[in-house]
């Protein structure tokens, strides 16, 4: 029976040309060939008609199960290529998860930034608002209404920045900023705030004012054109002197540490009177004197005073009612004094190698 001999010819043909496909579009092509409508088992099952009746049912079922055996095989391959597929897209893709990563640069806080932060606990621990105001003043806020005369020399170009300067000779011509003309500057204090604050807010005030003020110094180890200052102001009813010895020696200890002790030197702002220079005993001796407090004891930290009654009249505030007291401190001095920085400008070139200590 030669069509049985086809259909055995035909399995092997078939198991070949399925192995054979490597790809999607030959294993098409070969379900075409075998199965299709102009395929083998379509051109055996029509050679069918020459056999005796007899034989039909059997080379019928016989082509069938031919049939049946050569879909297995697709299905066989398509999975096959499907698993193979699958195995070389997870190989391409594999992340090796022992290989070492590149690490992120985790950041954290500027030393000024942290000693500013602290200051701002420090004062808020004891019922204190924290404050700001405008890097870009008026004159008027920066000076005048801190009782600063015009002939002050802190007004000159030479120590302050200028944005707008109304009067080119204001120092030399004073009378030319009566006209109530007011210059606008980079404020070389943040007192400032502390003006905005006492017109905004009425007594009691308890506030401090940290930011960053300009002055056009040259860089040095000490000195920066740019820095950062936390000043202070207490408005109440009975405020004394010695509530501002009391506030200033609870904030040194608090931030130089508990055995500090503090001195007050008489010495003139145009805002406080009276006003003082404070001192903290130095951490390197003890006090006895050596080469880091040029052999004083002492190294000066902050300015402070008694508002002075002419700053609460031009606030609107009743000089005979209220009294106050204000403070200012550098935030880099208190950095260089606590970490023994030789040179301020550190703190602003960005080397991380010296940042990422602190
Ligand atoms: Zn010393």
């Amino acid at each position: 029976m030669s069509l049985i001999d086809d259909l055995v010819k035909l399995e092997e043909e078939a198991k070949e040309l399925v192995a054979g496909a490597d790809d999607a579009a030959k294993l098409e092509a070969a379900r075409v060939e075998l199965l299709g409508r102009k395929g083998r088992i379509t051109g055996l099952m029509r050679m069918m008609g020459k056999l005796a009746p007899e034989d039909r049912p059997v080379m019928g079922k016989r082509a069938n199960e031919m049939r049946q055996l050569i879909e297995g095989m697709l299905d066989e391959r398509t999975t096959e290529m499907k698993a193979a597929a699958l195995k070389h897209a997870l190989e391409r893709e594999a992340v090796d998860i022992t290989l070492p990563g590149i690490r992120p640069q985790i950041g954290h806080q500027h030393l000024i930034k942290q000693i500013i932060e602290e200051a701002e606990d420090i004062f808020c621990g004891i019922g204190y608002t924290v404050e700001s105001g405008p890097m870009v003043e008026t004159s008027y806020y920066n000076f005048t209404a801190l009782n600063a005369p015009m002939d002050h020399p802190s007004r000159s170009a030479r120590d302050t920045f200028y944005v707008v300067d109304n009067n080119p000779g204001s120092v030399a011509h004073p009378e030319a900023h009566a006209h109530g003309e007011s210059d606008v500057l980079l404020r070389t204090q943040t007192s400032g705030v502390q003006i905005h604050t006492m017109e905004s807010q009425k007594p009691p005030i308890y506030m401090i004012c940290p930011g960053t003020v300009y002055r056009p110094d040259t860089a040095d180890a000490c000195h920066l054109p740019q820095f950062n200052q936390i000043e202070g102001l207490v408005v109440d009813e009975g405020i004394t002197f010695g509530d501002l010895k009391g506030t200033l020696d609870y904030f040194v200890k608090c931030m130089f540490g508990e055995d500090r002790k503090t001195r007050y030197r008489p010495h003139f702002f145009p805002f406080t009177e009276p006003s003082c220079e404070v001192d903290v005993s130095c951490h390197v001796c003890g006090g006895k004197g050596c080469n880091f407090c040029k052999h004083s004891g002492w190294i000066e930290i902050l300015g402070c005073g008694m508002v002075d009654p002419n700053v609460l009249i031009n606030c609107g505030i009743d000089p005979e009612k209220y009294t106050g007291f204000a403070f200012g401190i550098g935030a880099e001095r208190v950095a260089a004094l606590r970490y023994d920085l030789p040179d301020l400008r550190t703190l602003m070139t960005g080397d991380m190698r010296f940042l990422n200590q602190f």
